[in-house]
């Protein structure tokens, strides 16, 4: 066994490198959090890493190409470097399973996202053995909540509600992959909530692919809006949003959890996918537009401010001009602020792959640019709505390049709206985490500008997030802080909220 393969783990470093989802981003949270439990480091960003880990998506097109040339290109990397380390996880990991290492053999470890908590023993296993470990599991071994989780920010946070999904649209590899819907007790998201609270997080995210059915392994329909209600009463919790829901499983009762809680923000992403009843058939997702349409009207009946975004695939096999077209009036109707739209490409094991009437990529690049065109149009109408309002909002600390140039900082509205804001001459500048209180005074397709005139159309309001930020810096700049703090937490703490 050579030095570099006995190197004690505190000494190393890492680097984790994500794709796709929303899912990926708060897992590999808890991979880092596991990671440096265990007394890995940060790499620098010039560095070279001791460890490199993919946490990959099986969903996006050519994920399976882009993942084996970022591995060749670190085999160069890692020869130059006896004792560095590649782990692959995630989605991609799931699927291929063995294939990884037959394709790219100086790959270490893979692992699949039933088994995170397991990478850093494979690790020092593979270490120890000098040869790739692979290590998957068919279904959920810890739920992911339950690891540690370092978090990215210091003022939001994500929650694991559930894991899997049920359903079985026919373009998503979720199901084969994640596995049927686990549902976690509310006790323990509430603990979590609590606990992110107690970090100085004031934004929590409820996750799962599939919020609406949460409670069906114990059999409460009314589940996920009871633990929106629940998470009202968290003291200190300011922003509650969640995601994904599904129409065909949303309920009255959740639209009255959300506009009966106030933290609970007016912001809805409901996934439409098409607006031809016949296209959402052969999708099998058992709503119809009709239905989508009708819950949007409610939504807004009772939370009029609401800004609701979406999910849209274009060219599903079989899709006709007018399937398209029924498409572009849901999206009319709908008055979306924002849509993800996706040009339909074949996914190797979902049903949809194996359909016939593959519509030309040609076809579906024009109907493409004409859904995005159409949605602009409407994102630009439905921001200039906002212009003369007063936004309360969420400072972040992704500023950007422009933000630079401009000297405008960066927050978010409460329905989720970026905002880019200037501070008039003399006032306090907000930390990351604070609150302020501008009036909206430009307007994009997906973003709004507040530009106020003088302090007295400038209010800040600190809260426990900036001094959350606060002491993240301190920490990171080595000054210390006579405040303890979480750099880890630990998912499962100790105190319990009961629901
Ligand atoms: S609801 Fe459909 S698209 Fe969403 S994860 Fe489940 S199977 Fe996939």
């Amino acid at each position: 066994m050579t030095q570099a393969a006995i190197a004690p783990t505190t000494q190393r470093s890492y680097e984790i490198r994500t794709f796709g989802c929303q899912m990926n981003v708060h897992d590999s949270e808890r991979i880092s959090g596991l990671l440096e439990e265990r007394g890995y480091t940060v790499a620098d960003a010039e560095a070279t890493p001791d460890l490199v880990v993919f946490n990959t998506c099986a969903v996006r097109e050519n994920a399976a190409n882009k993942l084996y040339g970022h591995l060749g290109n670190l085999k160069v990397v890692k020869d130059e470097h006896p004792g560095m380390q590649i782990a692959v996880g995630g989605c991609l990991a799931q699927k291929d399973q063995d294939s990884i290492v037959e394709r790219a053999p100086w790959v270490d470890v893979v692992f699949g996202t039933h088994n995170i908590g397991s990478l850093p023993v494979l690790l020092e296993r593979s270490r120890h053995n000098e040869s790739a470990q692979v290590e998957l599991l068919e279904a959920l071994e810890t739920f992911p909540s339950t690891l540690p989780t370092k978090r990215e920010s210091s003022y939001s946070g994500w929650v694991s509600i559930s894991v899997g999904c049920n359903n079985t649209c026919t373009f998503c590899i979720v199901p084969s992959l994640r596995g049927k819907e686990k549902d976690r007790r509310p006790g323990d998201i509430l603990s979590e909530v609590q606990a992110l609270v107690d970090d100085g997080a004031v934004e929590v995210t409820l996750l799962g692919q599939n919020v609406n059915t949460y409670g069906v392994e114990f059999r409460d329909r009314q589940a996920f809006s009871k633990l929106l209600r629940a998470t009202g009463d968290i003291e200190g919790l300011e922003r509650v949003r969640f995601t994904s829901p599904h129409p065909a499983s949303f309920t009255e009762d959740v639209i009255d959890a959300m506009a009966e809680t106030p933290n609970v923000m007016p912001q809805l992403h409901m996934p439409l996918q098409s607006g031809s009843d016949t296209i959402l058939k052969a999708m099998r997702r058992s709503y119809r537009s009709k239905r989508f349409l009708g819950i949007l009207d409610k939504v807004r009946e009772r939370i009029p401010h609401a800004a609701v975004t979406t999910d849209i695939i274009v060219g599903f096999p079989g899709e006709t001009e007018e399937d398209f077209q029924q498409t572009l009036d849901v999206v009319e109707a709908s008055r979306f602020s924002m849509a993800y739209t996706f040009q339909y490409s074949q996914r190797a094991g979902t049903p949809a792959a194996e359909m016939g009437d593959q519509i030309p990529k040609e076809v579906v690049q024009e109907r493409f640019e004409r859904l995005v065109a159409l949605q602009d149009r409407i994102a630009a109408e439905e921001s200039a709505k906002r212009v003369g309002t007063e936004q309360e909002v969420l400072v972040t600390n992704d500023t950007g390049a422009r933000g630079e140039q401009t000297g405008r900082l960066t927050g978010r509205a409460p329905d989720n709206r970026l905002v880019h804001f200037s501070l008039p001459h003399g006032v306090e500048t907000p930390r990351p985490g604070d609150f302020v209180t501008v009036p909206i005074t430009e307007a994009y397709s997906y973003h709004l500008i507040a530009d106020p005139t003088s302090a007295e159309e400038y209010c800040v309001r600190r809260s426990r997030a900036g001094d959350a930020w606060d002491r993240r810096q301190a920490e990171s700049c080595g000054t210390g802080s006579s405040v303890p703090t979480a750099g880890v937490n630990l998912g499962l703490p100790s105190l319990r909220v009961d629901a």
